[in-house]
This record gives structure tokens, C-alpha cells and sequence, in this order.
């Protein structure tokens, strides 16, 4: 099996979260990501932390690190200017996204003087001609599609406005991504999706987190996941599920896996070693 490989990191705001983010960088560096990426706190409200990962991480690892950014809570001036500081600071990959406003604040409300879509922000950062973005896609269709068609015609066009690539929310059931791509291509989108993994640290953090972005948990996943909690198993649970649903991605071509980290590199670099992605010299560093 050969495939490529990315992960998605998020800001520290502490110093021992700091110290988190940092040993989760060093445990996965060797394995030879693609690129790796940092989120931005919902509501802009990381954007100094962000950008501070972000440089921090490309400058002591040499990696490829990718900036998300999103149209919450900024003009379109104070958006476009923070992408230029990461363009000045020789970030050229942006993950762009519309963005969801803070907790509890409802629905996304664009400010009348900044952009009102990914749509417009992706167009805004392709006409610079300096950055590679990537954008967000939903197989299971986001909560705020009017349907499956819509929410793949919205990627279409997120796509045409300059995106290079599209990074999944996180699923389950392989087949659910499968479907989607079939769907992606039928629409006529030709630029690579990339499965989001989401190797499970926290049974109860993902209920949630599932439930908010609309992703299925198999009836079979959620009694599995019960009872290793019960047992205090639920690790060696959740490098077989990720492991087990990455197979599946693998042997139908899909040839780049994003896994979404959460700052611990234990389970996610536990996957990437089962599936025999990580270069022999990772496997040295195991600690
Ligand atoms: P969009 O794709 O623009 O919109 C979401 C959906 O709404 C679309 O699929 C479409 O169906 C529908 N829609 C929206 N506008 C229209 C329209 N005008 N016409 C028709 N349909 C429309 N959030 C953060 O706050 N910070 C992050 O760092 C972050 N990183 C993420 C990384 C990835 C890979 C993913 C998948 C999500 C991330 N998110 C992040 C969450 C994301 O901000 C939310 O899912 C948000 O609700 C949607 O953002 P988007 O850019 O994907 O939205």
C-alpha cells in the first residue's frame, strides 16, 4: 500500500498545550507528511496563535505547514492581511473556509464589510497568485446544505474559484466517502478529496462533535466503543477502527490520508505504522 499522508494540528493556548502540540509535531515529522495544517479557533479567535504555530512549525521542521483561515468575525481588509503576513512569511498554503461563528452564536452571519462565502474568500485569495488552497468537503453533506446535490455543487464551486484540493470531514463508513466521490466526479470535480480520519482519543468528544457536523456513527462502532470504555480499551478500539477504515480508503484508490491529530500523535502515528505509510526511519523513533 502506498499513499500519502497529512495531518491537521491546532493552536496552542497555554504553555503546556504548547509543549502538547510540539511533542505531537516531533512524534509525526518522521513520518514524512505531505504537509501538516493549522486550524483557526472558531470565531477567528486564534488568530495570533495560528499564525504563531503556523511559522514556528514550517521554520523548525522544514515542513510543508498549511494556514486555515477562515471569514468569521474579520473584514475582508483585516482577512486579506493576515494572508498576506503568512504570504511574507513564505506560507503559500491556505485551507479556506467559511468558518463556524463562536459557540452558541447560532448560524453563520457573514459582517457586511467581509466575505460573505468561502466562495468569495477563495476567490479573493486565487487572484493574489500566491497561495495553494485547499478547502473543506462533506460527504455526509454539511448541516447547512439544502441537499446532498447542493452540497457537492457548493464544493464544485468552492473548487472552481481556485481551490486545488478539498479535505473531508471526518466519517465512519467508508462507503459514505465512496459515495461522495462518485457523486464529486459525476458533478464534474476533478481535483483530489481527501479523507479526514479521525482516530477516536475521546468516545464522548465524538459523540458530539458527530452529532454537530452530522456524521454517522455505525450502531455496530457505537456498542464497540461502549464497552472498550467499560474495559478501559479504547485505544487499542480505535487504532483498529482508523486502521480498519483506512484499509477499506486505500483499496479503492485512494491514494492521501488527512488525519486530524487533536495535538496527540499516539493513535494517529499507531495507524499510519499499521498501514506501513511512515518510511522505515520512523519506526527508530517510535518512543
Ligand atoms: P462552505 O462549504 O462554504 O459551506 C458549508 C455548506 O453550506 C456547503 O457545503 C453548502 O452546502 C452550504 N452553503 C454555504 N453557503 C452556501 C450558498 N451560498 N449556497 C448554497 N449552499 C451553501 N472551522 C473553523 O472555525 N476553523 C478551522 O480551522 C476549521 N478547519 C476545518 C478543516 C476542514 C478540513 C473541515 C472539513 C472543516 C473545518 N472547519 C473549521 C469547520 C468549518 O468551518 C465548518 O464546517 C463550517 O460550517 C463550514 O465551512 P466551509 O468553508 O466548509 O463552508
Amino acid at each position: 500500500m502506498s499513499a500519502s499522508i497529512s495531518y491537521e494540528f491546532f493552536p496552542p493556548r497555554s504553555l503546556d498545550a504548547s509543549f502538547k502540540l510540539w511533542d505531537t509535531v516531533n512524534a509525526l515529522q518522521h513520518t514524512a507528511p505531505d504537509f501538516v495544517s493549522v486550524t483557526y479557533g472558531a470565531g477567528g479567535t486564534t488568530r495570533e496563535l495560528t499564525h504563531e504555530a503556523v511559522e514556528t512549525i514550517g521554520k523548525r521542521t522544514g515542513l510543508d505547514v498549511a494556514a486555515h483561515l477562515t471569514c468569521v468575525d474579520a473584514s475582508r481588509e483585516e482577512t486579506l492581511s493576515i494572508a498576506d503576513r503568512y504570504a511574507d512569511a513564505g506560507v503559500s498554503h491556505i485551507v479556506a473556509l467559511r468558518g463556524d461563528p463562536p459557540k452558541g452564536a447560532g448560524q453563520f452571519t457573514a459582517r457586511p464589510d467581509g466575505f460573505q462565502s468561502s466562495v468569495e474568500l477563495i476567490e479573493a485569495l486565487a487572484e493574489t497568485g500566491k497561495f495553494d488552497l485547499s478547502v473543506g468537503a462533506y460527504p455526509e453533506t454539511h448541516p447547512d446544505a439544502v441537499d446532498p446535490k447542493g452540497n457537492v455543487e457548493w464544493l464544485k464551486r468552492k473548487i472552481d474559484a481556485g481551490a486545488s484540493r478539498a479535505i473531508t470531514q471526518f466519517f465512519f463508513d467508508a462507503d459514505h466517502f465512496f459515495r461522495f466521490r462518485d457523486d464529486c466526479a459525476d458533478a464534474g470535480i476533478t481535483a483530489p478529496i481527501l479523507p479526514g480520519i479521525l482516530p477516536v482519543q475521546s468516545w464522548r468528544g465524538v459523540k458530539r462533535f458527530a452529532s454537530a457536523c452530522g456524521t454517522t456513527i455505525p450502531t455496530h462502532l457505537a456498542n464497540a466503543f461502549e464497552t472498550a470504555e467499560r474495559d478501559g480499551r479504547t485505544e487499542l478500539l480505535a487504532t483498529a477502527v482508523a486502521t480498519q477504515l483506512c484499509t477499506k480508503l486505500l483499496d479503492q484508490d485512494v491514494d492521501h490520508l488527512h488525519f486530524y491529530t487533536l495535538n496527540d500523535p499516539k493513535l494517529t502515528r499507531d495507524v499510519v505504522h499499521a498501514l506501513g505509510l511512515a518510511p522505515e526511519a520512523a519506526l527508530e523513533n517510535v518512543a
